[in-house]
């Protein structure tokens, strides 16, 4: 079934996000053969605008206000709400990004639409989208169909592929104005670590330490490592609640999910809450020491070793290459 399929971009730093281009891929293959529109919120956009283009979407509408700066939930949903009266689409997807995972219910609720949240696949059955979503933090899959009305999806981070980059791609950018007002949240500033380093639910490569990296100086392996391999640096909660790196580096079940196409983990033992964040990476290597960790159960390669003896190791011969 022909669908109109809205993508609501994810901006960082006036930059797409990478996830936005994985969601037009959604939204192509839910589209089928239907407009698929990338809908972008900023003050001012500029010539970010063609990059859903780029990567696929036949359409661009820009929404430039002073209120669309940054997200809040307030403005975007004001926004949003109008973009969708003007447009009317069947479907709506977006990044189960921090702001997907915010933005997306309240949609869904002032639009009596369903939404499927945190999708890993789509399939197409009898023209209709069947979505995966991982339950009991990843230890399942669930298969989900939404039979009535509007379609809200928000997909995970790396998981569906974009199209490749084709910058003569051609369509047209427009423009909505919209109106915003009362608004009961307002940045005044955002203020922000100098981590200068890759996002770590976009990553593709994942360094990730645990309490047996002993102290949070030792963490300096893992960003050689991770900075000879184009890697984000993550953590266990386990490094992080000893003080050997920041909360923003845990990944599990409370904190960052991810699945980038290799992660490393570096003298974590592999706690369940651990596997929930990181267990459907797509290679996963383990170094430890003990051969029992069950990070070993799953893990695609193994070192059993000292990781001060074997990470920098590793890093040398990634140099090589
Ligand atoms: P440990 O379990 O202490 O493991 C350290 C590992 O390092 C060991 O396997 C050891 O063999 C190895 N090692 C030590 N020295 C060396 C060496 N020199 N060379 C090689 N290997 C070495 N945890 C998370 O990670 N993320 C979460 O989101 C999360 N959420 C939680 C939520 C709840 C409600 C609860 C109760 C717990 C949660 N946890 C979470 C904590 C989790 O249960 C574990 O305690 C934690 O993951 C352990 O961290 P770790 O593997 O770094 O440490």
């Amino acid at each position: 079934m022909v669908r109109k399929v809205l993508v609501l971009g994810d901006i960082r730093d006036g930059v797409v996000r990478n996830v936005s281009f994985e969601a037009v891929a959604a939204a192509k293959l839910i589209a089928d053969g239907g407009e698929v529109t990338a809908v972008l919120f900023g003050e001012s956009i500029g010539d970010e605008a063609l990059s859903p283009i780029h990567y696929g979407a036949d359409r661009v509408v820009k929404v430039e206000h002073q209120d669309l700066k940054g997200y809040t939930t307030d403005s975007y949903q004001q926004a949003l709400l109008q973009v969708l009266d003007a447009e009317k689409p069947d479907a709506l997807i977006m990044g189960h990004t921090a702001q997907g995972k915010d933005f997306s219910p309240r949609i869904a609720t002032k639009l009596k639409a369903g939404l499927v949240s945190d999708v890993v696949n789509i399939e197409i059955d009898g023209g209709e989208p069947v979505f995966t979503t991982p339950i009991y933090s990843g230890k399942a899959f669930e298969k989900t169909r939404i039979k009535d009305g509007m379609i809200i999806a928000t997909i995970r981070p790396n998981n569906i592929t974009p199209f490749e980059k084709d910058e003569s791609r051609t369509g047209e950018v427009g423009q909505v104005n919209v109106e915003i007002k009362d608004l009961r949240t307002t940045i005044k500033d955002i203020v922000k670590k100098a981590t200068g380093g890759i996002d770590l639910s976009e990553a593709k490569i994942i360094v990730s330490g645990g309490r047996g990296m002993k102290d949070g100086e030792n963490f300096q392996l893992l960003e050689d490592l991770a900075n000879t391999l184009g890697a984000a640096v993550g953590a266990s909660r386990g490094a992080c609640d000893a003080g050997y790196c920041d909360y923003s580096l845990q990944i599990g079940q409370t904190g960052k999910v991810v699945t980038p196409d290799l992660y490393i983990a570096v003298g974590i033992s592999g706690a369940i809450q651990h596997l929930a964040g990181m267990s459907n990476s797509k290679v996963i290597v383990a170094i430890n020491k003990d051969p029992e960790a069950p990070i070993f159960d799953v893990a695609d390669y193994g070192i059993v070793g000292d990781l001060f003896e074997v990470v920098p190791m590793l890093t040398e011969e990634f140099k090589k290459v």
